[in-house]
C-alpha cells in the first residue's frame, strides 16, 4: 500500500475527551474516528490492526478445536425473559421495539442466543463436546463510556461458549481455553497476568480474568510478591488476619460515646485497636422487578467493605447509598449502627471474621451510645466474606505479602454450569437416554479493547509502538525525497521484493518533507522503517526500529533478504 493512496488523516490535535495515550494516539495517528459517546469508526489503519488481532484470536481458537459462527446482533427479548436477564441486566442493556411492537435487545453478550442455537441442533451426548465462538459487535449502554476503544458502547468481542456432558469435561475445556488465551496474548506481545475473578451478572462460579498490566487500567488487581496468586480486588482473599494488641476486657454494657461516629473517633475514644470495633454499613440493595431492601453489612473496624462481595452476599443487582432521612425512617441511627440491635425487617450480613468473635465494641443503634463487651458467639445471621483485601495482607497460598497493581481486563473465562441451559430448557439425551441440561463454559475476549491495551503498554511520547502481530503493516519504506527519481525507483523495487516475500509493506511515497514523514512514522508506530535517503548513492540505506528508535545502516546489496530476515 502506498501512503498516497491511503486514507490516514494524522493530526497534531488531541481530542478534547482523550486522556489516555492509547485514545490520543489512535485518533491522532488516524486509526479511529469518534462518532459519538463510546462509538468509533475504524479507518483503514485501524481496520488492518483490528483484522490482524482478530486473526491471531481466530487462529489459536481454531487450533484448539473451537468453531466460528456468527449470531444476530439484534436479539429477541423473549430469550432474555426466559433466562431471567431481561429485567436483571439494568440500563446497559439496550431494549427496543420493532414496528410490530415486539421487544428486542442489542446483544451485550450472547449466552441466550448461543444456548438457543445449540438447543435447536444438538440432541445427543454423542454430539458433545462443542465449543462455538464468534467475533462480533456487542452493545452495552455503559454509564461512563471513556478512554476510546477501552470502554466503548459498541465494541468488538470474541465470545465463545462450550457445551459438555459433565463438569469434568467442561473443566477440561476451561483449562484448554486458559492455555489458548495465554498463547493469544503472548503472540500479541502483551505482558499480562491471569487472576481469579468475580462472576458478576453472568453468574456461575470459577472464573478467571486476563489482565494486561498497565498504570491506566481500570481494575485493581491483588498480586502476591512471592507466588503466582493474583485476583481481582472483587474476588481477592487473604490469609487469616489477627491482631497483636490484647483485646479490650469489658462486660456487656451500654457506654455513652457522644459525637463518636467514625471508627477513627471510636478507636481514639476507647484507646482500642480498630480490629476490636465493628464497622456497620447500611446500603439499599436493588433487586429484580424494581424491588429493594435495606441491608446492614458488619465487619471489623480494621477492614474495608468490598462492594462487589457485598452485592453478591445480598443477592442484589446493585447496592446504593442511603440518605440520612431514609435511615431514620427505617429506625437506623447513623454513626451508631451495630449488628446486635437491628430494627425489624432489616437484613444483617456479617463478615466471616466476626463469626464467634468476642470482646468487641459496636454501635447500640441509639444516638450517642455504643455497646462494649460484645460477644457475637450466639448471633444468628448470614456470614460471608465482605472484606476488601488491603496492601500488605498475607497471601492465602504462601507466606508472601499481597500488593495492588492495575490491569486492563482483556479476557474473561467462566465455568458456567447450567445457569442458562436450565432456564432455557436446553437439554440433551445422556448415555442412559435421560434428558439433562448442557454443562457450559463461556469465554470472552475484548478484541477492540485489545488495540487500546496494546498501545497503553507499547507507546512513547511520540506515538504508537505496535507489536509484531498487531501492527497494520510490518514495515514502512520512507522515501526521503520522493522527487528524487533514483530514490523512488529503488524504493519501488525493494517494495515489490519485500511484498513478494509475504511482508505487509507501506510505502511512504508522499511529497512531504522528510521530517514530517518521520514524525508520522513515529506517530503511526509500524515496527520497522526503511529509510531511503541521500546515502543511496553510496549504496546504503537505514533501518529504524520503532521501539527505541534504534537505527542501523544496511547495504543495498541483497537488501530484501536482509530486511526480511530481521523482521521475521
Ligand atoms: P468490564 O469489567 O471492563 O466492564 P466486563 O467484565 O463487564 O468488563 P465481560 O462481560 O467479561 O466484560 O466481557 C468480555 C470482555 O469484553 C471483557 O473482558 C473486556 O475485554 C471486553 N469488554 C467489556 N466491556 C467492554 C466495553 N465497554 N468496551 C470494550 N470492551 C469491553
Ligand atoms: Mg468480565
Amino acid at each position: 500500500m502506498r501512503v498516497t493512496q491511503l486514507l490516514v488523516p494524522t493530526t497534531k490535535e488531541t481530542p478534547n475527551d482523550a486522556t489516555l495515550p492509547s485514545h490520543i494516539f489512535l485518533v491522532r495517528a488516524g486509526f479511529i474516528q469518534g462518532v459519538g459517546s463510546g462509538l468509533y469508526n475504524f479507518l483503514p489503519l485501524g481496520k488492518r490492526s483490528l483484522d490482524r488481532v482478530q486473526r491471531v484470536v481466530k487462529e489459536e481458537l481454531d487450533k484448539a478445536g473451537a468453531q466460528e459462527v456468527s449470531l444476530g446482533f439484534v436479539t429477541p427479548a423473549s430469550l432474555w425473559r426466559e433466562s431471567g436477564r431481561f429485567d436483571k441486566y439494568g440500563k446497559e442493556l439496550l431494549r427496543f421495539k420493532d414496528r410490530k411492537d415486539n421487544d428486542f435487545v442489542l446483544g451485550p453478550t450472547h449466552e441466550e442466543m448461543m444456548v438457543n442455537l445449540v438447543k435447536g441442533s444438538v440432541k445427543s451426548y454423542k454430539e458433545l463436546p462443542l465449543n462455538l465462538y464468534q467475533i462480533n459487535l456487542k452493545f452495552r449502554d455503559e454509564i461512563r463510556p471513556r478512554f476510546g476503544l477501552m470502554r466503548g458502547r459498541e465494541f468488538l468481542m470474541k465470545d465463545g461458549y462450550s457445551f459438555h456432558v459433565s463438569h469434568e469435561d467442561m473443566y477440561r475445556e476451561f483449562c484448554l481455553m486458559e492455555e489458548t488465551y495465554k498463547k493469544i496474548f503472548t503472540r500479541l506481545g502483551l505482558e499480562f497476568r491471569i487472576v481469579e475473578a468475580d462472576s458478576g451478572a453472568i453468574g456461575g462460579s470459577g472464573s478467571k480474568e486476563f489482565m494486561v498490566l498497565a498504570e491506566s487500567g481500570e481494575d485493581t488487581i491483588v498480586v502476591c510478591d512471592s507466588c503466582e496468586y493474583g485476583a481481582n480486588i472483587e474476588a481477592a482473599v487473604r490469609a487469616p488476619k489477627g491482631c497483636e494488641v490484647e483485646p479490650p476486657e469489658a462486660n456487656y454494657s451500654l457506654f455513652r460515646t457522644p459525637d463518636t461516629t467514625t471508627i477513627e473517633q471510636l478507636s481514639e475514644f476507647f484507646k482500642v485497636d480498630p480490629y476490636y470495633l465493628v464497622k456497620t454499613v447500611a446500603k439499599r440493595a436493588l433487586l429484580d422487578d424494581g424491588e429493594s431492601k435495606i441491608v446492614l453489612f458488619a465487619l471489623r473496624g480494621s477492614d474495608e467493605l468490598q462492594e462487589t462481595k457485598a452485592t453478591n452476599a445480598a443477592k442484589a443487582n446493585e447496592l446504593v447509598d442511603i440518605s440520612a432521612e431514609e435511615l431514620e425512617k427505617a429506625g437506623l441511627i447513623a454513626g451508631y449502627m451495630g449488628p446486635v440491635i437491628v430494627p425489624e425487617g432489616i437484613e444483617l450480613i456479617c463478615d466471616e471474621t466476626l463469626k464467634g468473635a468476642a470482646n468487641l465494641i459496636c454501635g447500640a443503634n441509639e444516638k450517642d451510645y455504643h455497646i462494649v463487651g460484645v460477644d457475637l458467639g450466639a448471633l444468628e445471621c448470614k456470614f460471608s466474606d465482605l472484606v476488601a483485601v488491603a496492601e500488605g495482607d498475607g497471601c492465602p497460598h504462601c507466606n508472601g505479602k499481597l500488593g495492588y497493581t492495575k490491569g486492563i481486563e482483556v479476557g474473561h473465562i467462566f465455568q458456567l454450569g447450567t445457569r442458562y441451559s436450565d432456564p432455557l430448557g436446553a437439554n440433551f439425551l445422556d448415555e442412559n437416554g435421560k434428558s439433562v441440561p448442557f454443562i457450559m463454559g463461556t469465554y470472552g475476549i475484548g478484541v477492540s479493547r485489545l488495540l487500546a491495551a496494546i498501545i497503553e503498554q507499547h507507546h512513547d511520547e511520540n506515538g504508537c509502538i505496535w507489536t509484531r502481530e498487531s501492527a497494520p503493516f510490518d514495515l514502512t519504506i520512507i522515501v526521503s525525497n520522493a522527487k528524487d527519481e533514483e530514490q523512488m525507483n529503488f524504493a519501488l523495487s525493494i517494495y515489490e521484493e519485500l511484498r513478494g516475500k509475504g511482508l505487509e509493506v507501506l510505502l511512504d511515497d508522499s511529497k512531504e518533507r522528510f521530517g514530517f514523514k518521520m514524525k508520522n512514522y513515529e506517530l503511526i508506530g509500524i515496527p520497522y522503517g526503511l529509510i531511503i535517503g541521500k546515502n543511496l548513492a553510496d549504496g546504503s540505506v537505514e533501518l529504524v526500529r520503532r521501539e527505541g528508535l534504534v537505527k542501523e545502516t544496511l547495504s543495498t546489496e541483497n537488501l530484501a533478504e536482509v530486511v526480511a530476515g530481521k523482521l521475521c
